[in-house]
């Protein structure tokens, strides 16, 4: 049996002890960005207040400090992917990530007569960089279908396939409306299979489950700091190295040269490659502290506690009159998206907010995904380590006032 201490972890939290309207803050929003622990919190003080300096440069002792831990939140993060440390570039967001992967890989690789594939249950981050690669070069974008369940339908995936023309499968490991988690070991064999490369957008699946990198095979893997208890402004693009070692720059500047002169310059290995200027050091040194702290507690832990919250969501829901869980997949992370009849998501969540009670509605950056479930928008609750089944039962008998006002 599991033991999780939900009590203990909230007390690590400053900002869950937060009133709000002078009531207590149930926070339904942790998919958009998690709270941060004390530990991330000091981590990032006690750097600026006791060793900050520019990094990779100085040869003084701060510099040199400052260096050492920048590098070791490069080794926290290759550990917690089970990568090699110079197959991890540092960025600012998963956005980044795709950008960055589309900007030097699919540059280089996806031309007409290519074609790219994503799914119906993307995020903007993991369609838009696609579109723009798609108007420069010429690739075709390709979308494969999710069955009514929220998955990937994988007769689509194979008519997609079909002509030899996919050189890449961009596609998310864990949907942020849906909250359905993709088979990625089995796309990433579908896609090698068939000749193409994966990119996986773990924004969301990095937050709840164990990810290991060699066990999917994946080609790139993209995160962001922020959802995983850590601070914004740093986020993570894994790359198998061998692709690394190919690509291109993407941003020119200092850090990401071997020398220059106004003929040309030559370019540094990777990681280094694809950092130009100055990292956020800080806060990469803040996901390290995170990565700390949820390996401390234990993925098995995490999940499990974050399954006994979906499951009594949903049950909850199931029990409302009037709302609609949207997404029945049947592996399924932290996420519940929802309708409530004859009331609009944005009012939703207003007189939730009113009540203290925190949750995302409208499109959840998913627009096509929203219009294919036949919706114009949902509201949505998600759940982090430090989410009580008290809170879920706050957000139901929240919900029921929603409808009173609504004289339902
Ligand atoms: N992909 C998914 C699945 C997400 O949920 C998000 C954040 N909502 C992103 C990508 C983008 O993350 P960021 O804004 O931190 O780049």
């Amino acid at each position: 049996e599991m033991s999780f201490d939900v009590d203990r972890i909230r007390a690590d939290f400053p900002i869950l002890a937060q009133k709000v309207y002078g009531r207590d803050l149930v926070f339904l929003d942790s998919a958009a960005s998690a709270q941060k622990p004390k530990v991330v919190i000091d981590a990032m003080v006690s750097t600026m207040e006791s060793r900050y300096a520019n990094v990779h440069r100085g040869l003084h002792w701060m510099s040199e400090r400052c260096s050492d831990d920048f590098e070791a939140a490069r080794d926290k993060v290759a550990h917690f992917l089970n990568a090699d440390r110079n197959e991890i570039v540092f960025v600012r967001n998963a956005t980044e990530g795709i950008n960055l992967v589309a900007q030097t890989f699919g540059r280089k690789t996806l031309g007409p007569g290519s074609a790219v594939v994503v799914s119906e249950m993307e995020h903007h981050a993991n369609l838009v960089p696609w579109q723009m690669l798609r108007d420069q070069q010429g690739p075709e974008l390709r979308v494969v279908k999710i069955t009514d369940a929220g998955e990937i339908d994988f007769t689509d995936l194979e008519r997609q396939f079909s002509d030899g023309k996919v050189k890449l499968l961009a596609v998310t490991h864990m949907s942020n409306v849906l909250g359905t988690y993709t088979p990625v070991e089995r796309l990433a064999e579908f896609a090698h299979a068939h000749g193409a490369k994966i990119l996986i957008d773990g924004a969301q699946a990095v937050v709840h489950r164990a990810v290991d990198v060699k066990a999917i095979d994946a080609d790139f893997y993209v995160f962001s700091g922020h959802k995983l208890y850590g601070p914004t402004g740093i986020g993570v693009l894994y790359g198998r190295r061998e692709l690394l070692d190919q690509m291109p720059p993407f941003m020119g500047g200092g850090e990401m040269i071997r020398s220059v002169s106004y003929a040309g310059s030559t370019w540094a290995e990777p990681p280094y490659r694809f950092e130009a200027g100055t990292p956020a050091i800080i806060e990469a040194i803040g996901l390290g502290a995170a990565i700390d702290y949820v390996s401390a507690i234990g993925f098995e832990a995490i999940s499990a506690h974050e399954r006994l919250l979906t499951d009594h969501a949903m049950a909850t829901l199931a029990a409302l009159k009037g709302v609609q869980a949207i997404g029945h997949a049947q592996d399924r992370g932290g996420v519940v998206s929802f309708t409530v009849e004859g009331i609009h998501s944005h009012d939703v969540a207003t007189l939730l907010d009113k009540q203290g009670i925190a949750v995302r509605a409208g499109f959840h950056c998913a627009e096509p995904l929203v219009r294919r479930l036949g919706l114009e928008s949902t509201t949505r609750a998600s759940f982090g380590v430090y989410t009580t089944t008290s809170e879920i039962d706050a957000l139901a008998t929240g919900l029921r006032r929603v409808q009173q006002v609504f004289g339902q």
